[in-house]
């Protein structure tokens, strides 16, 4: 073993793999129609931030390894994503640095861009798109036009939880303890017209259809019963003047024992019972100040007794408390309240003397009650008053109200040369954009100036990838490889995602409820899913802030794109959070330089191992258990694949490295020396490795075979091994 072999050098290989697969087009999109299983594997979409964070190296490294496997295995995969380019985030960014958000996010994109190819992702980089093109936000825009005229898509004045310091409204989901998600200043409610979109026809189908999830593992499971918020319970009509009041409790036997009726501040009715002054006071007080939505703390939660009740009919009355804890149980609805049967409701009693004092509602014991269920999530506002998102395409004309824009008027193009200061909303100053004809009348008119939430951008970002760039101006939601690509097989994200997969769920059925999408029956964008936890250190978020901030560019510098993508995966199980530490990543640069050195120096030797008859016929039952260890590896390692189980999957090619250098070992300690047949079988080994290894390491397995002089077994890396191929 004297000879100077060729050292592992990943920024030597890895540049240069890179280049060929480029050049060969590796990675294009195959002809969805060529008879093999359509395999579309979602990534999750990232903000323009400008750099890659070690989350999406986490999410990228899981959704890679599995495309290239499910590519090995032979079926035809897709592996595509678009950037999440418009909203507050850029916004933020450019202002931030002075410059227009439509620069910074081509810069931003391409640079990340860069990062996923020398990390060596096999996107289908052609595919790429951001939602803030034109050619992108006209479906957007197309999307918006077509709930709309389905109902669900609709303008309420109501209270909305708003943000000084961003200046825009936020949807509930963006509001985290009572604070902005993208600035943490306290929010507020204020009253003004709002565009909302209705997910609420779809939540029990949403509901449903989880328990036969059969791809999607326990974490996503979670966020998406989480967002759901499902209460079983009864209603009930009490007797509110004009009209009924439909009250819900999740306690059926205990109806009888109702002494109260609390209600949301965002209940439809709230005010009229808010009618006192005082009382009317103190709801404005609750909005302004901001609450803690997710606080189910019923001792420190606000209430205000409104001095109004309720009348049961066949007798009695219950005292009507406005208190947010409604929302953080039931949604936006109106409770009865019944203090013997649940402890929230006795805890706010004791806080309001009438309701501790109110007497027992004869009527109760003898009311009709049906079953229902209540879920806490709820119709959202899309609408913000911000430059940099996707025009609305409506026109408020004085006398028509709001028309939608015709959908061959479209796009409606938001000018791309401002730069934002953060204040007001500057489309309303640029009399180019804003002022134009109503599209029914024809009278001078006004467009509507506020933009959509980049959440609204995200219902439909898992679709544009499937359809082929040169199509997507002519044709998106109707294209016929969507028939073959969706749903997605397995979406790949973090588990904040919860909340866009759950819109996104409801969008997918009501877009095949209207037609084009008619072919995906159950309505579900994603056949499977695996939601996985966040990457920090030291225990603590990553954030400039503390100084703990991974850069994924550093560790590629420093120990290459492979070694970074196996300490990654191996690191942490998928539900778990990720604590990053040295300790992944020099137990990757050690099996990877170890396996490296070890492998070329025995395909190097190979051929010059003498014949021996006698010894080989004497280590056959060596070679068959190696044999077997090998088909044992491979059929584990593809379990793991198959249940996207990394970490388990990198432990299982260390033992398979292991088996073979014990192979070794074994005949050494009988023999002496390997045989020409024991060298070759471990050579055999050691390239079954290599494929079984490609997925997570796609650089280092082609490199090596290269380096080795075994150029022609290259092409064996991008077919999974079969359990008949194992030794010979
Ligand atoms: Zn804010
Ligand atoms: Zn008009």
């Amino acid at each position: 073993m004297s000879e100077q072999r060729p050292k592992y050098d990943p920024a030597a290989i890895e540049p240069e793999r890179q280049r060929a697969w480029e050049q060969a087009g590796a990675y294009e999109t195959p002809d969805p129609e060529s008879g093999r299983s359509a395999v579309y594997v979602k990534p999750s979409s990232p903000f323009t931030s400008g750099n890659l964070h070690m989350g999406h190296v986490r999410d990228y490294s899981i959704g890679d390894a599995y495309a290239r496997y499910r590519r090995a295995l032979g079926d035809s995969v897709l592996l595509g994503f678009g950037f999440d380019a418009f909203g507050l985030p850029a916004e933020m960014a450019a202002i931030e640095r002075n410059v227009a958000p439509a620069e910074w996010v081509v810069e931003s994109g391409e640079r990340m861009l860069e990062q996923m190819k020398r990390l060596g992702y096999s996107f289908d980089y052609d595919r790429v798109f951001y939602s803030s093109d034109e050619s992108q936000y006209r479906w957007s825009q197309w999307l918006f036009v077509t709930l709309l005229e389905a109902g669900l898509v609709y303008r309420a004045d109501t209270t909305v939880d708003w943000c000084d310091h961003c200046q825009t409204t936020l949807a509930a989901l963006q509001v985290e303890d009572g604070r902005c998600w993208r600035c943490h200043n306290e929010v507020r409610l204020i009253k003004r017209p709002t565009w909302f979109l209705k997910v609420t026809p779809y939540l029990e189908e949403n509901d449903r259809n989880l328990d036969g999830f059969e791809n999607w593992n326990e974490l996503a499971l979670k966020t998406q019963r989480y967002i759901l918020g499902r209460n079983e319970g009864v209603e009930l009509e009490l007797d509110g003047g004009e009209e009924a009041v439909t009250v819900f409790s999740p306690h059926p036997g205990a109806v009888a024992e109702g002494r109260f009726v609390l209600v949301s501040p965002r209940h439809p009715r709230v005010e009229e019972w808010a009618a006192e002054p005082e009382v009317r006071a103190r709801l404005d007080e609750l909005r302004s100040g901001g609450w803690e939505r997710s606080a189910r703390d019923a001792r420190a939660v606000p209430v205000i007794d409104t001095g109004s009740s309720l009348r049961v009919e066949g007798g009695g009355e219950l005292p009507i408390v406005i208190s947010p804890i409604v929302d953080a149980r039931y949604g936006p609805t109106a409770a009865l309240a019944i203090p013997a049967a649940d402890e929230a409701d006795e805890a706010i009693a004791a806080r309001v003397p009438r309701a501790e004092a109110a007497p027992p509602a004869p009527g109760l014991a003898s009311i009709a009650t049906r079953e229902t269920t209540r879920y806490r999530a709820t119709d959202f506002s899309i609408g913000r008053q911000r430059y940099w998102g996707t025009p609305i395409p409506v026109v408020n004309c004085e006398s028509c109200g709001p028309v939608p824009v015709p959908v061959e008027q479209l796009p409606v193009v938001l000018p791309r040369d401002i730069k934002p200061t953060g204040e007001g909303n500057p489309l309303a100053e640029r009399p180019d954009f804003l002022e134009t004809e109503c599209p029914r009348c024809g009278e001078p008119a006004e467009r509507e100036t506020d933009t959509l939430d980049c959440h609204f951008d995200a219902l439909w970002l898992w679709v544009p990838a499937a359809v082929p760039p040169e199509d997507r101006g002519e044709q998106m939601f109707t294209h016929p490889d969507l028939r073959h690509w969706l749903p997605s097989e397995r979406l790949v994200a973090g588990n904040d995602s919860g909340s866009f997969v759950f819109d996104q769920r409801a969008v997918t059925k009501a877009l095949r409820d209207i037609g084009p999408f008619e072919f995906i029956a159950d309505g579900e964008p994603f056949a499977g899913c695996l939601f996985h936890e966040m990457v920090v250190a030291g225990g603590r978020k990553m954030s400039k802030h503390l100084g703990n901030v991974v850069d994924p560019d550093e560790l590629v510098a420093a120990h290459g794109a492979d070694a970074v993508r196996l300490a990654i995966l191996y690191a942490a199980g998928p539900a778990k959070t990720l604590n990053w530490n040295d300790g992944a990543m020099r137990f990757a640069s050690r099996f990877l330089g170890g396996l490296w050195s070890y492998a070329i120096e025995r395909f190097a030797t190979v051929a010059d191992v003498p014949r021996d008859e006698e010894a080989e016929e004497d280590t056959g039952f060596m070679r068959d258990r190696l044999a077997k260890w090998c088909e044992n590896g491979i059929e584990r390692i593809g379990a793991d694949l198959d249940d996207l189980q990394m970490h388990k999957a990198v432990r299982n090619l260390t033992r398979f490295f292991d088996r073979i250098q014990d192979f070794e070992k074994r005949v050494v300690k009988r023999r002496g020396v390997l045989s020409r047949a024991d060298a070759e079988a471990q050579a055999e080994a050691l390239v079954l490795l290599l494929r079984a290894l490609a997925p997570f390491a796609p650089h280092f397995s082609e490199g090596l075979l290269a380096a080795a002089g075994r150029e022609e077994e290259i092409e064996s890396l991008s077919l999974w091994p079969q359990p008949a191929e194992s030794l010979s």
